[in-house]
Formats: structure tokens, sequence, C-alpha cells
């Protein structure tokens, strides 16, 4: 079994080599999500309060959320360290880090689209003393929290959760966003994506809500069909240096953008979530600007957009559809989620 990083001398990036990962719980195939009732509680979710996890830890009883070291880390501290020397010009190293998963509440059927304010303040606290914790150690260069949401993008387990991926490199998409910031920072003294929130607010198609100090969009050049970002309007490195009120004004924005998706087909829309934060690799950042990055997979309530020629032979994407007109239909959906104005909310109103 294959656990390591390895070089790619063309894409000059880290690939992270898991291959010790391939017995992960999958429960999506057997079970018909559609056909049956999510129950609040399932004694077979590894997540869910009380329940004994693949490694034999009884998770807590707890009522908030819930953080833990991940059973099948990608990145972690039992990574082989003695590897083979590969051949040539290539390198590899060990894949060590920490891999965490974070609970978004004990609910087993809830979402984060359906999560009240509050809630969503709390779980922006928690990623704040993630970034903290992990990015304060000197052997964590990054720390990537993202959520993977619903089966069309491999997640079998609805139980509302998010993963940590704390690295020894800075994920790619990062380091070429923190090159970019930096650059255009020195040459400028302005930071690259407030330029783009003002580009944003003088166009004003493409804003969603705002709320405070808070705002969330479809990005002008964006490349999915949904794609949204969610972000303070004041530059911060990371979720950490928010205030309160920023905290919780980003939290109400977070929470009307997901609604918003829920609502477009009166369903649990999936998505690739990822927090845009600025390395700890000890480097100075002034020109990064934290922010929360959606990566929709639907272009229809059945159609994926595939990723194929464009994307995957020449890293370039193609989109077919108008960030304006997409735009438009989620500012057309109402702000309150369908299920809560069917009487169906979970957990509406609670403090
Ligand atoms: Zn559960």
């Amino acid at each position: 079994m294959t656990w390591e990083q390895r070089w790619h001398p063309l894409r000059e990036e880290w690939v992270i080599i898991a291959a010790h990962r391939n017995h992960r719980p999958w429960v999506g195939e057997t079970v018909d999500a559609a056909a049956r009732q999510v129950p609040a509680y399932d004694p077979d979710c590894p997540l869910c309060p009380g329940n004994v996890r693949v490694s034999g830890q009884r998770n807590e009883p707890y009522t908030g959320v819930f953080v833990f070291d991940n059973d099948h880390p990608c990145v972690g501290p039992s990574a082989p360290v003695e590897l083979t020397p590969p051949a040539g010009i290539y390198r590899n190293r060990p894949a060590t880090g920490i891999a965490r998963v974070v609970c978004y509440s004990p609910l087993h059927h809830t979402t984060l689209a359906e999560l009240p304010v509050p809630q969503i303040r709390d779980l922006l606290v928690a990623w704040q003393q993630q970034y903290l914790d992990l990015g304060g150690r000197p052997e964590v260069a990054h720390v990537l929290c993202f959520e993977n949401k619903g089966e069309v993008v491999g997640v079998s387990n609805p139980h509302p959760h998010c993963q940590i991926y704390a690295t020894n490199f800075v994920f790619k998409t990062i380091e070429i966003e923190a090159a970019a910031s930096e650059r255009y920072w020195a040459e400028h003294r302005r930071v690259l994506f407030q330029e783009i929130i003002a580009a944003e607010q003088t166009d004003g198609r493409r804003i969603l809500c705002e709320h405070g100090s808070a705002i969330g969009f479809v990005p002008y050049f964006a490349r999915y069909a949904y794609e949204t970002y969610v972000a303070p309007k004041e530059r911060h490195a990371s979720l950490a240096d928010l205030a309160d009120q920023e905290v919780w004004d980003l939290a109400t924005v977070l929470r009307e953008v997901l609604v918003r998706f829920d609502n477009l087909w009166q369903m649990s829309f999936p998505y690739v979530m990822a927090l845009h934060q600025a390395p700890t690799d000890g480097g100075d950042y002034p020109g990064f600007h934290f922010h929360i990055q959606f990566h929709p997979p639907l272009r229809k309530p059945n159609l994926l957009k595939y990723l194929a020629g464009p994307e995957v032979g020449g890293g370039s994407f193609l989109s077919d559809t108008s960030p304006e007109v997409k735009a438009a239909e989620l500012q057309a959906v109402p702000a309150v989620h369908w299920r809560v104005a069917r009487g169906e909310g979970q957990n509406e109103g609670q403090p």
C-alpha cells in the first residue's frame, strides 16, 4: 500500500498518493437515498454523537460542533517516513500532516443550509480555532478546510460535516492565488480581491446578498454554473482575523447563499466548498483576502458539469452558461428555505 507525496514536475505540484484508504466506508451504493427518510440519529453513522468509529474511539455526546482526527487520513502522523527512493528525477516525501473531521451538528439529517445563523457562527468560530491550532504548528504550511456535499461529489454519509487537511505544502490553488495577490499588492498597494468586490458592486448583476460587512456573489469569471464566493468586505488573511461582528455577518450571508442553492431546485444542493486562507508557512501575505468558494457540480438537477478535454486535458475551463443568468436564477428564489416554508424545518428558530 502506497502512502506518500509525489512531485509532479510538469505541473510543479505535489500529488498525495493515499492508496491505504481503499477501505473507507461507503454507504451510498447500498442505500437509495431518495427513497428513505433520513433519521435525526443513525446508529450506524460514524459521525453521530455517542457512536463508536472504526478506530474504536467513541464520539462524545456532543451537542454543537464536534472536531476529531480523521480515521482515514490522507495526510497523518502515521504516514510512512521510510520511503523507497524513486527513479531518475522523480521525488517523493512522507505524507505528513493532520487530517480532521468537523461535524456541524449532532443531527444526522440536517445540512449547513438548514442550520440557524447562531450555529453557523459557532462553526465559523470552530474553523477559526482550527486554523490557529493547526496553522501555528511549524510543520504545517497550509490549512485547507473544505466540504464535499452530495453523492455526486463522492460523499455517501449525509451527516453534515467538513474536513481539514493541514499539510506540509500549500495546495496549488492557494499557491497561485497567494502569488497573484502578493504581486498585485506589490505593484498597486491595493488588495486584488477587494478590486474584485468593487467591480462586482459596480456591475451589481451577480451579487446574491450583502449583510453588513459580508457579501456573496457569482464572480464575473465563474468557471462553474453556480460558482459563488462568500467574503468579508475587509481584507483578512484568514477567518481567524475576523472580529465577532464580521463572523456574524459572514454566517448570515453564508446561510442565505446556501438557502438560495437549496431553493433553486428544491433539493439539497451538492457542492464543493473551500475556505481560501493564507498559507501558514511563515510567509507574509499582506495582499491575501480570506473568502469561501463554492463550486457546485450540477448545471441542472440531473446534469453534471463534466470535466473533460478543456478542463482535464487542457487545464482551462469552458463554461457554457452565463454567470449573469445563473446569478439571476439564484436571486429570483426566496431567501427562506423551502423546507421551512413547507413547515418541515428541523430546527429553524432555535437559539
Ligand atoms: Zn450521523
